[in-house]
């Protein structure tokens, strides 16, 4: 099994190279609009236009007086612009995504992909299309002994720095020897995760001044008008304390779904959905959210890598009202209860006697096989699906 992999860097281009890379996100964010407009008036009156009729379109465009400038960019990144579109038109057919949208200025983080076309990589040394010089990488670990990228991507976040992604074969990743050991992993506010083994672990450090951080900045660009040189400020300002979060929860989260993965064959998560039932727009809800799709992404990934099992236990799963113990259903289980005593005796901690249930109703699946589901339990019900890890890059 070749595992292929992408390796994201940091680094610091030159005012040229930065030039260049901003004219080259300007025109693949044009030709990709263009296309889907395209597209959707061809939806319009039910005709479907594929891939190559789009590629035929660029060719067209180039050649018009006013998207000659179009030609002064590499040609790649606008191609790998139209494969994108393709892709999500494709999964817009297949029902797994919604419409495709028009990529803004604003709101779109720039960027742009080469293939083995497009670049050379030679030595460490990576130069793109139309550039002279290496990008200056900070190669913050180093790629797999002796590969090559095959796509690089080039972006820019909102908070204004610049990011290389490498894709490679990662020969290093192999299976690991099967363990018979499971944990049921619940996702909270209080908690980054908590374990049904009953540990917890804590939110990352410093996140509770970042946040009240971020929620100052935010005010403060709701205060802006709309356009001005003081609310782009402002909004760089949001983006850079919240790319801080961002990054403190993604270096915990790789740290801690490596570890999970090694340690268990089995890994039980719930759908987040069911989140989404409790209707709680805080911050901390936010980022809990954005966090909970990362942490699955990740784990599925990696489950998949080193040969282990992700089971997804779907959201009528009362995990936090049933006593692990005695399997006795409490009609109410208010968000601010931490702990509690069931009628059996047992006293509880919500969040690890959730992870406990979660546990439990994924080994049931698990036992039971794909295609058999445990029976629904009154009220409420319980069943959990079998989770096919779908293998993925990071
Ligand atoms: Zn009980």
């Amino acid at each position: 099994m070749q595992v292929k992999r992408a390796f994201k860097y940091r680094f610091y281009p030159s005012d040229a190279q930065a030039a260049e890379l901003s004219r080259t996100f300007g025109c693949v964010r044009k030709v990709y609009n263009m296309a889907l407009a395209a597209r959707t008036e061809a939806w319009a009156r039910q005709k479907r236009v594929n891939y190559n009729a789009t590629s035929a379109m660029l060719t067209a465009w180039k050649k018009t007086e006013e998207l000659a400038y179009l030609n002064e960019v590499s040609s790649v990144p606008l191609q790998q612009a139209l494969r994108h579109l393709q892709g999500a038109f494709s999964n817009f057919f297949a029902k797994r995504s919604k419409y495709p949208r028009f990529k803004s200025k604003r709101k779109s983080r720039g960027s742009a992909e080469y293939t083995r076309s497009a670049f050379t990589f030679r030595d460490g040394a990576l130069i793109l299309a139309k550039m002279n010089d290496p990008l200056d990488i900070v190669w913050s670990r180093p790629l797999p002994e002796g590969t090559v990228p095959t796509t690089v991507t080039v972006s820019r976040d909102a908070a204004g720095r610049w990011f290389v992604s490498l894709r490679c074969d990662d020969p290093s990743i192999k299976p690991l020897p099967a363990t018979d050991s499971a944990v049921g992993i619940d996702v909270g506010l209080d908690h980054l995760l908590t374990l049904s083994t009953g540990e917890k672990i804590a939110n990352p450090r410093h996140e509770r001044r970042d946040r009240a951080r971020l929620a100052k900045a935010q005010r403060e660009l709701a205060k802006k008008t709309k356009g001005s040189n003081n609310c782009a400020n402002a909004r760089c300002k949001a983006a850079k304390v919240h790319a801080r979060i961002a990054d403190r929860r993604r270096d915990m989260l790789h740290q801690l779904t490596t570890r999970l993965v090694r340690e268990n064959q089995t890994l039980v998560i719930e759908d987040l959905t069911v989140r989404n039932m409790v209707k709680n727009h805080t911050l901390a809800r936010a980022i809990s959210d954005a966090s909970w799709w990362e942490f699955r992404s990740l784990l599925e990934y990696k489950a998949a890598w080193y040969g282990r099992e992700v089971v997804v236990v779907d959201r009528f799963f009362p995990s936090s009202k049933l006593c692990s113990a005695c399997g006795t259903l409490q009609d109410k289980m208010p968000l601010n209860v931490r702990t509690w005593t069931c009628d059996c005796g047992t006293s509880h901690d919500r969040d690890v006697n959730a992870a406990i249930n979660l546990k439990a109703a994924g080994l049931a699946v698990t036992v039971c096989g794909a295609g058999v589901r445990p029976q629904r339990r009154k009220p409420g019900g319980q069943s959990a699906t079998k989770q096919k890890t779908p293998r993925r890059e990071p």
